[in-house]
């Protein structure tokens, strides 16, 4: 077998920055040093899939890693307008004057918040040619504190779906059912029962211990990779992605896994398994491209992770 030059199969040294070194994960037989460096290689941009959430949006593909979208300042500007528009509706519910002052910061919001839109939907064509979104028309079923989070960015998700569409092309934005994607560990498919709101998600089955809107995000995009069905259990809905029977816990640790983590070095011992490792995943593992709104430019800018 012959070496395909014209291929790179590593990232060169000066393609990882300083900046790109994330703290070294040391586990009994390896010493797991994250790099984050992009591999272009393959030509043409990643399909990635999206969770969203009130505070941001987390994207997943095996190319691009982790992506987190910070969209606190979106959701300041619904709260802002929100709390504005109560204490106008209390001082004077009859007057046509109140009326008028409601409808100027409601068309205020719409404007600021069409702004951020754009330039979240910008950010997400930069990073991807094709996107997973969840299917909106599907409800997920949600907690009373989840469900004031997902009112107003509701809204905010469906203008930028329609705009990615626009650009990108309807083929290019495939809707996906979001059920039980927060819920079920992406490594092994166990059912976290009370998650409630924890940032982290612990799996019962295979000791997995992630962020819990990348545990959703890495759902997602195994439904747009693999496609899934949709089966009832006991009267419960559950949603598979459809792996032809290959091993979902398998594919994680090859594909999921080193996309996480960026490269590891064998330290010599041997190799057990990669159940410790995944108990360390948590606290080491950040987002590989993270952006957030600039308030000087005035546009969503890369910020260091
Ligand atoms: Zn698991």
């Amino acid at each position: 077998m012959y070496l395909d030059l014209s291929k790179r199969y590593f990232p060169l040294p000066q393609e990882v920055s300083s900046a790109g070194l994330g703290e070294p994960i040391i586990t009994p037989e390896k010493v797991h040093l994250p790099v984050h460096y992009w591999d272009d290689a393959q030509g043409g941009k990643p399909g990635v899939a999206w969770d969203f959430n009130l505070l941001s949006l987390d994207g997943y593909s095996p190319e691009t890693g982790w992506v987190k979208i910070d969209t606190s300042k979106l959701a300041s500007i619904h709260i802002a307008s929100f709390e504005k528009r109560r204490s106008v509706q209390r001082k004077a519910s009859h007057s046509k004057k109140a009326k008028r002052v409601l409808s100027k910061y409601s068309r205020r919001e719409r404007n600021r918040a069409g702004k951020h839109q754009l330039e979240i939907a910008r950010v997400i064509q930069s990073v991807c040619g094709s996107v997973g979104l969840e299917e909106l028309s599907k409800e997920r079923m949600y907690t009373r504190s989840r469900l004031w989070n997902r009112r107003i960015s509701r809204s905010d998700w469906r203008s930028i779906a329609r705009i990615l569409e626009e650009r990108l092309g309807e083929a290019k934005v495939k809707e996906l059912d979001p059920y039980g994607s927060s819920s079920f560990c992406s490594r092994c498919g166990w059912h976290n029962q009370d998650l409630n709101g924890a940032d982290v998600f612990v799996c019962g089955g295979c000791a997995l211990r992630i962020n819990r809107q990348l545990n959703a995000a890495i759902n997602l995009y195994m439904r747009l990779r693999f496609g899934y069905t949709t089966n009832w259990e006991d009267g419960r809905k559950r949603v598979e992605p459809k792996m032809e029977g290959a091993s979902q816990r398998e594919w994680w640790d090859h594909t999921v896994l080193p996309s996480l983590l960026g490269g590891c070095v064998l330290t010599g011992a041997k190799l057990k398994g990669t159940n410790e490792l995944v108990r360390f995943l948590y606290d080491a593992v950040k987002p590989k491209l993270c952006y957030a709104y600039d308030r000087h430019a005035d546009a969503y800018l890369r910020m260091p992770t």
